[in-house]
């Protein structure tokens, strides 16, 4: 059941950051809808939780305008990639963007906003293990792309990332966390089901979760 699911994971969260040396609170769980049936998110909406994710616009634009009509206060996250010609839709739909990477986005974010008279907060993806094939900024090319926010008007609130699935993540989620602290960002978006307790206790402030919450996906 969603709700017992939940608990489990906020104490194990809890008790993270509690453990941790850094002076934290629990991190907000974004619970990860993507490919799940529209019942489990029911379930978890009726249940009271507000905050979702989803990685394909398009699968958001089919399931969430009539749920965001029927359930008041959800704030709906995009964690996936985002490509420009989608950025109306995007900037429609969602409340936070956690995958702005590169200038040619970021711009197009800040015209959307400006078009429909919305802010919109958004996160910096970093490619933090610089793997090649890897979405994300890399981490030397970051303070450009925050400066260009800032001449934007975009306000870029903290930093999302993905560590290498090969490795132990915990380097990746420090190193996540130093480049935040260094440019005075607030929100790190960090952990996923294999992953969180460890990314709670390094600093997160949103952990993405999705099969630990909701099962395997269709
Ligand atoms: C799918 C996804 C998640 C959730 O993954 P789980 O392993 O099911 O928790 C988190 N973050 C991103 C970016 C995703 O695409």
């Amino acid at each position: 059941m969603f709700s017992t699911t939940l608990l489990s994971i906020k104490s194990v969260l809890d008790q993270a950051v509690a453990a941790s040396p850094l002076a934290i609170a629990r991190p907000t769980i974004i619970a990860v809808s993507k490919q799940q049936p529209i019942e489990r998110i029911r379930e978890a909406l009726i249940a009271g939780h507000r905050d979702f994710g989803e990685n394909r616009i398009q699968e958001a634009m089919q399931k969430w305008p009539e749920l965001k009509e029927a359930f008041s206060g959800i704030r709906l996250h995009l964690i996936g990639p985002l490509q420009s010609n989608k950025t109306s839709e995007a900037v429609r739909l969602f409340d936070v963007i956690h995958t702005v990477d590169r200038p040619k986005i970021l711009d197009a974010i800040a015209n959307e906003c400006q078009r429909q008279n919305k802010t919109i907060a958004c996160l910096a993806e970093v490619n933090i293990g610089a793997e090649p094939q890897k979405a994300g900024v890399l981490p030397d090319d970051l303070s450009d792309l925050l400066a260009l926010a800032s001449r934007c008007g975009l306000l870029i609130c903290g930093l999302m990332a993905i560590p290498p699935h090969d490795k132990p993540p915990a380097p990746y989620f420090a190193l996540l966390k130093k480049l935040a602290t260094r440019h005075h960002l607030p929100e790190l978006s960090m952990g996923m089901s294999n992953d969180y307790e460890t990314a709670a206790r390094l600093g997160a402030t949103y952990v993405r979760i999705g099969t630990a919450l909701f099962g395997a996906r269709i």
